[in-house]
């Protein structure tokens, strides 16, 4: 192990032969700014006002990069470790400091859908780049460093867990039935309607049955496509209409500004064949009530097992209300 000093910079992938999956090691990101009060690195300045809509910056502090140093451990086995190989990048998503995507305008939101339409092909087609992973994050409570609306993109040299086991299972599905699993679970969730929060005619954004968060929605597009890439200017539009429409449904839950995770799932870029595949949006809010958090503990931590304090299909309909007080406010 080298000296400690030298550490400052040392990223790596380290094997967790026992779960087996990968662990990011990057020992910079300990230096990360934490909500700096002056200066916000994503507002534009005086000669950029109103230049752009929306903008792809690299992470400052990326857990991966495209030239990554060596691995800084030498394990033996059963331990293994690979160089931190990837790409960061933040999508800034307006130029206005403050608010959330339902504050963006329809053609600025639509936007943000390109762009990251773009990134997932153009990252995606790079050799080292297995899975493309678009999240964003919003709160203090779920630890975000920076207000200023973005979403952030790690182009990943592997396919992540939670992606390998919902492939898995969709391949599965698929050999015994020749049905996408995401579309049986579309129509089922159309067909009783009782977990419906928002549908228009290419998106459909519900509670899921075995929700694992009290106020988890998902949002899928009812063609079959595997990527944004494949979704056309309509299914665009209606898919940035429907993020504007969650977000707001969120704040108006309880009148305050709801902290939430966004995840896009969208079909690996490994080369593989994943027809079986369906892309879609999922959120976590954190909160159970209107003061309360969700914190998952030791079953959900220790055995990966979710408990859910209520009943989805109650939640579901205090979100169907929120929406439709959302909906009043909200310009399309
Ligand atoms: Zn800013
Ligand atoms: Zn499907
Ligand atoms: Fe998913």
């Amino acid at each position: 192990m080298p000296e400690i000093k030298t550490l400052r910079f040392a990223m790596e992938l380290r094997w967790n032969p026992v779960l087996g999956e990968w662990v990011i090691v990057a020992a910079h990101r300990q230096f990360r700014p934490w909500q700096p009060k002056t200066g916000c690195p994503f507002c534009p300045t005086g000669d950029e006002i109103g230049k752009w809509e929306v903008r792809v910056v690299k992470n400052k502090y990326p857990a991966l990069v495209e030239e990554p140093p060596p691995p800084f451990s030498s394990p033996k086995p059963p331990y293994e470790v690979r160089e931190a190989r990837g790409i960061c990048e933040v999508v800034v998503e307006t130029q206005s400091h403050e608010g959330d995507l339902c504050d963006l305008s329809a053609e600025n939101m639509r936007k943000v859908i390109d762009v990251f339409a773009e990134r997932y092909r153009d990252l995606g087609s790079k050799d080292f780049v297995k899975y493309v992973f678009i999240f964003r994050n919003k709160g203090t409570v779920i630890g975000v460093s920076l207000h200023h609306p973005h979403s952030q993109i790690y182009a990943l040299p592997f396919i992540p867990p939670k992606i390998g086991r919902e492939m898995e299972n969709a391949r599965k599905y698929y050999e015994k039935h020749r049905r996408c699993l995401f579309c049986d679970i579309i129509s089922a969730e159309i067909e009783s309607g009782e977990r419906i929060v928002y549908a228009d005619r290419e998106m459909v954004a519900f509670v899921p049955y075995s929700a694992m968060w009290p106020y988890e929605v998902h949002i899928y597009p009812r063609r079959h496509v595997q990527s944004l890439l494949e979704m056309k200017d309509d299914e665009r539009d209606a898919l940035a209409r429907a993020l504007r429409v969650i977000t707001a449904t969120y704040n108006a839950l309880f009148d305050f500004s709801m902290p939430y995770i966004m995840v896009i799932h969208q079909a690996p870029t490994d080369g593989g064949n994943y027809e079986y595949y369906h892309m879609h949006v999922e959120f976590y809010p954190p909160y159970r009530d209107k003061e309360r958090l969700k914190h998952p503990a030791g079953v959900e931590w220790g055995a990966g097992t979710f408990t859910y304090d209520g009943v989805p299909e109650i939640r579901a309909k205090e979100l169907r209300d929120a929406c439709k007080r959302a909906l009043r406010n909200l310009k399309l």
